[in-house]
Order: structure tokens, then sequence, then C-alpha cells
């Protein structure tokens, strides 16, 4: 049998599943959790186009890969964390491989697997699903009452990569983060870290342990905070035998009280916060350190992320004089190095382009409902978690203030509540559906740049779903808010339709 026809062959064989989740990082896996807990009938798959778990975890291995987030709050709400606050890229993976170890997820998690398209018909009362073998290549299909949408939000296959002019002359190496050559080897080397966000400040002080020099060039400054690795809390706690399920309970609330005053502090004294953040940073400077121009952004704190800098880590480098910070714009690489505009010249071996990522809207998936392509742009959301007219879909997109996790772990309670809710009333579809009084709501970008503006989100905003005035129809963004409004969502407000 020649390859096509075993392709055609396999794509003839269709496989039915109660639920299929797309994506094994931290929210398919969240997700299967909840699903084999709430549902142990139920048949379920999880499919994801990369060769292994953790999503985010496993695509990223620049050197000192780490969390931002505490893992309390990152980790799930249901499995204790038993490690330091800030956690590396592997201790992640092992948390996740405990979880499908002790949930026995093993079976039905699918890697290599690629949703290619998702069409809803309302006659069958089911979505047919196309998947291509990154491997092979072969086209699967697979049949499913219920598609759970887990797969974050930007492009795993290609990062967010501008051009500068001049960049094919430069005689060094260019990488990027979410792409890291396993055979880089950077000793002695002069680097060139492009960017100033969470992934900047990473690499900047680990690749300072062993490079010649590090700059960190930025056009412009990002908010820093220096938290301990550790929490003082935790360390008490576990030295007094104190289980590991209370001592993760009540780092959680320790760290979610705490991100909660600074997020109230970004809205009503942002100023205050401003001053806080850039005193608590002074004494961990070099002396004479010009903290307005390279640490001091023009946006108020929280409109982007805030980096968090693991025991002051970056600082410590830029005191120790193995990195410094640069602030100035690119105007063109030379074979040598990087010529900047005002003048001053970076020599590189190595240039890392930590220029962030590219927003991908449910992970490139062709949604069609009854042969119709879905418009987004044109839809609104149903509380961050459901879209109007796309019948029996869920997706999770998570937090940036606060830990993506916290919203995952809520999305996939909510989502099991919906389930059961179905099944009591004996219906098999929901439909999210605007209501009569909602037919005119005037609607608004799905993100606001008031509120958050990083430029992920607002490169690609053009191609996202909008949200209304009013709940339900809202993407709220704080966890103070949803912990209660999510749970307490009303499923027979009219603006879900079950049939
Ligand atoms: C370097 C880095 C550090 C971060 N640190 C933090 C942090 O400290 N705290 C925090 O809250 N957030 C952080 N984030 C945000 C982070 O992405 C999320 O917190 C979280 O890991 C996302 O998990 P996820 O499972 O939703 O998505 P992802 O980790 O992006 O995983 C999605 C999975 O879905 C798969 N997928 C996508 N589309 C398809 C498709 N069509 N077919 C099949 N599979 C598909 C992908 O292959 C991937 O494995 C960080 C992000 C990055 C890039």
């Amino acid at each position: 049998m020649t390859s096509t026809e075993r392709a055609v062959e396999t794509a003839q064989q269709t496989e039915h599943v109660d639920v299929l989740i797309v994506g094994a990082g931290i929210s398919g896996i969240g997700a299967a959790h909840h699903l084999r807990e709430r549902f142990p009938g139920r048949s379920f798959v999880v499919l994801d186009a990369l060769e292994d778990r953790g999503g985010t975890w496993w695509t990223h291995r620049y050197p000192g890969a780490r969390s931002d987030s505490d893992l309390f709050t990152f980790g799930y709400r249901f499995k204790p964390w038993r490690g330091p606050s800030i956690a590396t890229s592997e201790e992640i993976l092992s948390y996740l491989d405990e979880v499908i170890d002790e949930d026995d997820l093993g079976d039905v998690i699918r890697y290599r697997h690629r949703v290619t398209a998702a069409a809803w018909s309302t006659e069958d009362r089911r979505w047919t699903v196309q998947v291509t073998r990154e491997d092979t290549g072969e086209q699967l299909r697979f049949t499913t009452d219920f598609l759970w949408m887990c797969q974050g939000y930007y492009d795993h296959s290609g990062p967010h990569r501008p051009q500068w002019e001049g960049m094919d002359r430069f005689g060094g190496v260019v990488v990027h983060p979410q792409q890291w050559p396993d055979d880089l080897d950077h000793a002695g080397k002069r680097v060139v870290v492009i960017g100033s966000g969470a992934t900047a400040a990473t690499l900047v002080p680990a690749m300072a342990q062993t490079a010649g020099h590090v700059t960190m060039l930025q056009r412009s400054p990002t908010f820093f905070f220096a938290r301990p690795r550790t929490h003082e809390l935790a360390e008490t706690l576990r030295a007094l035998d104190v289980p590991d399920e209370w001592t993760h309970e009540i780092l959680r609330r320790a760290y979610i009280a705490e991100s909660d005053e600074i997020t109230r502090m970004s809205f009503e004294s942002p100023d205050e916060l401003r001053a806080f953040l850039i005193e608590s940073m002074r004494p961990l400077l070099p002396e004479g350190f010009d903290i307005d121009k390279h640490f001091n952004p023009r946006y108020r704190p929280w409109q982007q992320r805030l980096a968090v800098v693991p025991d002051g880590d970056l600082f410590t480098a830029l005191r120790e004089g193995t990195a410094s910070v640069v602030t100035d714009t690119i105007e063109t690489f030379t074979e040598t190095g990087i010529r900047l505009a005002s003048g001053e010249e970076l020599e590189a071996d190595v240039v890392v382009t930590a220029t962030g990522f590219d927003l991908s809207l449910f992970g490139g998936v062709a949604f069609t409902v009854d042969g119709e392509p879905v418009d987004f742009p044109e839809r609104v959301t149903w509380r961050g978690v459901m879209i109007s007219g796309v019948p029996n879909m869920a997706y999770v997109f998570g937090y940036f203030r606060n830990s993506w996790t916290l919203r995952a772990d809520l999305v996939s309670e909510f989502v099991c509540r919906l389930l059961a809710h179905l099944e009591e009333q004996g219906a098999t579809t929901v439909v999210p559906t605007l209501r009569p009084e909602d037919a005119d709501m005037p609607l608004r970008p799905w993100a606001d740049p008031e509120n958050f503006n990083a430029g992920y989100v607002m490169r690609s905003m053009h191609l996202m779903f909008k949200q209304g005035d009013r709940e339900p129809w809202t993407h709220l963004l704080e966890y103070a808010q949803e912990r209660t409004t999510l749970p307490a969502a009303d499923l027979d407000d009219k603006s879900l339709l079950y049939s």
C-alpha cells in the first residue's frame, strides 16, 4: 500500500470521543484531570502537535528558563507544589508528569497530532475534527460531542521575529528563545539580548554566568520586581511538618492576596506603586545606575507584564559587571554586531532576539459551523470561556496579571459544571447566543489597551473576537472578580441555548 493509499484509508476511519481536548500544556492536562475526576465514564483524548507534554515549558529551553509566577498559584489547585516558589522548566515538566501519572492520562494524550480543522454539524450534533500527524503526515478524523480548546495563546511553531536592516550581513549567530539550538555554546562569547520582558530578564543573568559579557538591549524599559525564589512562610510551614496540601493552600492565599494588592495599587495609586518598584530596585543596582532611563517605563505598572527577578539575579549580574543594559534603538546590524541610533556599536558573537510571540487564535484551527467559516472578529465572548454562535466549544485563556493556571482551573470547573447541566437537562447542545436585550449592545475590543497593552495582544487584536458591555459577554481579567463570578455564573440566563 502506498503512503497516499494509507493516508486515504486512515482518513476514512473516524474515532469518536465524548470530549476532545486540544493541547497538552498546563491547561490541557488540567482539563483532562478535571474531566477524569468528574466524569470517569466519559471518553476523551488530548491531542497535541508537539512531541511531548508541557506546551510552553516544552517549547522554551533557553538557559535558565523558569516561571515568572509562583508555583503555588501557577500549579493546580488540586496538586500541592513542593518546590521553591519560582520553578525551572524542568521542575514544571516533572510536576506535569506527576499529574499525568497520578491520573493515568498517558494513554489519552496523543502527541504529534495537529488539529487543523473543526466542523460543527447541527444535524449530527457533533464536531468533526481533522488532524494531521506531524511525524507521518497521515490525515486522521475524530468526531466529538464537545471541543475543549487548551491551545495557549501563541504560535508554537514560530516566534515573533522582527527584521532589522543588515541582519543578513551579521557574521555571528542569531537565535530566538522559542527555538533554542541544543548545541549553542555561549561560554566566553559577547552576547546581546534584544528585549526587556520576562524572557530577557531570565536569559541575561543565566547567560552571564559563562558568557564573556551580556548586554540587554531594549527599546524601552519594563517594570522589574525582585522577589525571593522561595517564600519564608513556605519554609516555616514545611519545617513544622504541616501537610503539603495545607502549605499549598496557605501559600496560594498569601500570593493571591499580594497580587491583588499590587493590582489594586496599579489602578488606584499607580504613582505610589511606580515609586515602590523603583525604590525596591535601587539598592540592588550598581552605584550611579540610571534607573530612570533603563527601568522606569512610560506605561502604568501592570499595563504590561511586571517581570519578576528571582533573588534579584538580573541586578546581581549588572552589579558584578557581567551584564549591562542599553536603552536605544537599533539602526542596523553590522558584520560584527549592532549599530544603534545613538551611534554606539555593540560588538556581538551571539544575538538573542527575545522579542516575544505572535498571538495564535485557537491554534490556527479552521472552524466552521454548518459549513460556514466562523468569523471570530464578529463574534462575542461568553465570559471568556465560549464564543457566541459556536456550539459545544470552550476555551482556556489565562490571566495576564495572575497566574494562568488560576483561570485554567476555574474554567475547567466551569466546563464540568456545564457538561453536568447539559446531562441533567437531557440536552446535547449548548450555544451561547445574544439575547434580544443584547442585540444592540455596544461591542468592545477583546482587550482594552488602557487595561493591558502588551505588544503581542495589540498586534493581533484584529483577529480576535469582541466583548460586550455587560455580563455574560465580558472577559474579566482579574482572579479577584472571577473566583466568585464564574462558579456562580447562571447557566439558565437565556444567553445559553440548549437543545
Ligand atoms: C517563556 C514563558 C514563560 C511564561 N511564564 C509564565 C508564568 O510564570 N506565569 C504565567 O501565568 N504564565 C506564564 N506564561 C504564559 C504561559 O504560556 C501560560 O502560563 C501557560 O503555560 C499556558 O499553558 P497552556 O496549556 O494554556 O498553553 P501552552 O503552554 O501554549 O500549550 C498549548 C499546547 O497546545 C498545543 N496546540 C496548539 N495548537 C494546536 C493545534 N492546532 N493542534 C494540536 N495542538 C495544538 C501546543 O502544541 C501546546 O503544546 C509564560 C509564557 C512563556 C512563553
